[in-house]
């Protein structure tokens, strides 16, 4: 298998001479919060598949309403006239589930791309409908993974994902993270640099001219950028710069929604209302490929009142609120409600913080860990603490296979280690993380 998988499989995101040099993993097995390789050697997954499989691998009640499903009706689309029921009661539940952020009508997508493409595309409708076609660019944060589709692409700030596609679509404005470890304003307290941060983007906003931007979209935490918590007042600072000038706020929520951060949504963690929020991953624990963007009212109403037929949305995917993916979505919902794994993720996620802390007393390549906001966390390593310089590829490639080896599958972006274990790991998975991690450092040491 490891043989023809270099032979006949594209991976875009590894090249061919590392995977020569570090065979990939062929996961064959999960169960709980645990996965099992071809070789059969076993770790707990504190990549929790990619952010999303919350629940853990053997959730029962998801397994079994999908079966069901496939028994009562494997598909039809929602396209023009007709739709199924299972997404109804979907809508319902997201509504009553996203209501204190303010959410009120779902859009159904096939995975987070999509959502991040309807999400955006949405917004420069809104402003059109409401007489304001001149809003048409888009603001986002430098580090910001907004997925892989072209518009989507034009607003990461990651150089890496967009380089290479240029030009792409143009009208896309990028502003520095709130990243303290690494800014232009060589600022390293949070809220100082938060306040820096929002000055920047309202000038930012000005010399655009705000009647021409139509949205600023942001995680409520960087993600895939190698998790970056903002100060508490950041976010809400958004919220008000774009209430003050008339963008749209997008949330991409991917990774943030349904507890990862220790509450139902990355925007309600800081007190928030986004105008819309893109979802996909953990909306069905990683079973079915789904998203959805929520929308709120004052948006919903835009489109809603205008009797024409104008608003609607012109277009949708042939899997579009797929009834098996809705009747996953539905027991995985149930689930993440039941189980209250919020409230989980917040205590692991503070479990975790703290030894990771302690790994960084331990390990000079330790330059920075940021957590502290649930079942998000990183390590930023560096081969000299003081001047921060990154550390190369081929040693955090060993402390990721040491890691490995020693009971715990971790991800690497860059110099980063990321943490994104499910939501559901008790305190003795979280100790065999950290032992495994001490294990990897060690091995570099
Ligand atoms: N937005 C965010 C914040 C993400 O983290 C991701 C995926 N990591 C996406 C969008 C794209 O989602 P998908 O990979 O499901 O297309």
């Amino acid at each position: 298998l490891k043989e023809r998988n270099a032979r006949h499989l594209w991976h875009p995101m590894a090249h061919p001479a590392d995977m020569q040099a570090n065979p990939p993993d062929i996961i064959v097995g999960g169960e709980g919060v645990e996965i099992t390789d071809v070789d059969g050697h076993r770790t707990v997954d504190a990549v929790g598949g990619l952010w999303n499989v919350n629940l853990g691998y053997s959730c029962a009640p998801v397994k079994e309403a999908i079966a069901r499903q496939l028994d009562r009706l494997p598909y039809y689309s929602i396209f023009r006239g007709t739709t199924n029921d299972n997404v109804i009661v979907l809508a319902e539940m997201l509504k009553a589930f996203f209501a204190p952020d303010g959410m009120e009508r779902a859009f159904y997508t096939s995975g987070g791309s999509d959502s991040v493409e309807v999400a955006l595309r949405l917004a420069r409708q809104y402003h059109k409908l409401r007489g304001e076609a001149g809003r048409v660019k888009y603001l986002s944060l430098k580090k910001g993974y907004h997925g892989t589709h072209t518009l989507g692409a034009s607003v990461n700030g990651n150089a890496n994902f967009r380089t290479q596609y240029e030009p792409l679509m143009p009208g896309c404005f990028h502003v520095p993270a709130p990243y303290p470890y690494r800014n232009p304003f060589n600022e390293t307290d949070p809220e100082r640099l938060a306040g820096l941060v929002l000055a920047a983007i309202e000038d930012e906003i000005r010399f655009q001219d705000p009647s021409t931007i139509a949205t600023f979209i942001m995680e409520p935490v960087l993600g895939a950028g190698g998790v970056i918590p903002p100060h508490e007042s950041f976010m809400p600072g958004v919220r008000e710069l774009c209430t003050k000038y008339g963008l749209l706020l997008i949330a991409d929520e991917v990774i943030t929604a349904f507890g990862r951060t220790g509450d139902w949504s990355g925007s309600r963690h800081w007190g928030v209302q986004p105008d819309l929020m893109t979802t996909a991953k953990a909306i069905t624990n990683g079973y079915f490929p789904f998203g959805a963007v929520m929308i709120s009212g004052g948006v919903a109403e835009v489109f809603e009142s205008d009797g024409s037929g104008k608003g609607a949305i012109g277009s949708g995917y042939t899997y579009s609120g797929h009834p098996v993916g809705a009747a996953a979505a539905i027991a995985t919902l149930k689930e993440t409600e039941r189980l209250n794994v919020k409230d989980n993720a917040a205590a692991r996620g503070d479990q975790l913080f703290a030894g990771l802390r302690a790994l960084q007393e331990k390990y000079a390549v330790i330059g920075d860990v940021r957590g502290g906001h649930g079942l998000m966390l990183a390590l930023e390593l560096v081969s000299d603490r003081a001047a921060k310089a990154p550390i190369d590829k081929k040693t955090i490639g060993t402390v990721q296979r040491a890691t490995y080896e020693a009971g715990a599958m971790i991800r690497v972006s860059g110099n980063n280690i990321i943490l994104s274990p499910p939501l559901v790991l008790s305190e003795a998975d979280a100790a065999t993380i950290l032992g495994a991690l001490d294990a990897g450092f060690a091995a570099v040491s």
